[in-house]
């Protein structure tokens, strides 16, 4: 009996654990790959699954997060997981923005984005100075990232994790509610707080809702494979449009906040599913 339940206990925290962690930032890049990979063509299919770790199992959503979870053993990764623009411009210019805090040029989001896709163009050559097991977890991420509207935010106030707010009745700060906050309760409201059911919702949206934009989304000017600069200047443009619009330190957002900003939250993730798919097709075609 003993056993039994020391066991039972094993089971309860390997199957719980996974969950626990996926709740804390992870849904947002989970939903991100998993509409990437439904759109992947079969030779982009064939690359990723050779280019992942067999424990994966073939599935690339759930490493989305890997980049996050690496920052600190990776410390020269930090920076390229966001663009700070300056106060209040609501542009984006790779080379005034691009830059990490030393002055760096390219330590950016979009700056990563080019570099690991560069990266991945080597795949099927006989040699590679790239690992591009990582190049390819990287660039899922930062796909991700990019589209999230306070990746490209504002340089004083770091993209708003020096904005204190109130999430209903919760203390947060404004990066984290883009990052986590209103996915989550979107999730617990109107989908059982099933992530997949919310990913279902969105992979509809994208079929019926945004069916004309689609193919704009997923194109790149000439023969680019990817367009950071585009991704990164929406990006600014929702924050200053949608995130800060309104939102002070102090500021109580509840219903009229939620609601209004949802639907910009899963345009941005479906958007950043089309384009890492279209990406990653471009990159293994
Ligand atoms: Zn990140």
């Amino acid at each position: 009996m003993g056993s039994f339940r020391s066991l039972a206990l094993v089971l309860l925290v390997v199957f719980v654990a996974p969950v626990a962690v996926r709740g804390w930032g992870v849904d947002g890049h989970f939903i991100t790959c998993k509409i990437a990979q439904g759109r992947l063509s079969q030779t982009a299919v064939e690359a990723v699954n050779s280019l992942l770790p067999e424990y994966a199992k073939g599935d690339l959503a759930s490493l989305c997060s890997w980049a996050d979870h690496v920052k600190f053993r990776y410390h020269w990764s930090s920076p390229l997981h966001y663009i700070d623009t300056p106060d209040n411009l609501c542009t984006y210019q790779y080379r005034r923005d691009c830059k990490d805090e030393d002055g760096v040029m390219g330590r950016c989001v979009a700056g990563a984005i080019m570099n690991y896709t560069t990266q991945l163009l080597d795949y099927g050559k006989q040699t590679s100075d790239y690992n591009l097991t990582e190049a390819l977890l990287f660039l899922s991420h930062f796909m991700g990232d990019i589209h999230q509207p306070l990746h490209v935010g504002f340089t004083s106030d770091r993209g708003g994790n020096t904005i204190d707010v109130h999430w209903f009745t919760r203390k947060a700060v404004l990066h984290h509610v883009w990052d986590d906050s209103i996915i989550e309760t979107e999730e617990e409201r109107f989908y059982g707080s099933n992530v997949d059911d919310l990913t279902n919702a969105i992979e509809t949206n994208i079929t019926n809702v945004w069916g004309d934009q689609v193919k704009a989304w997923e194109n790149c000017s000439g023969s680019q494979k990817t367009c950071p600069t585009t991704y990164a200047t929406e990006g600014i443009n929702a924050a200053c449009n949608w995130a800060y619009k309104g939102v002070t330190n102090g500021s109580v957002l509840e219903d009229d906040y939620f609601l209004s900003r949802l639907p910009i939250v899963n345009w941005r993730l479906a958007q950043g599913g089309v384009r890492l798919a279209a990406n990653l097709n471009r990159i293994f075609g």
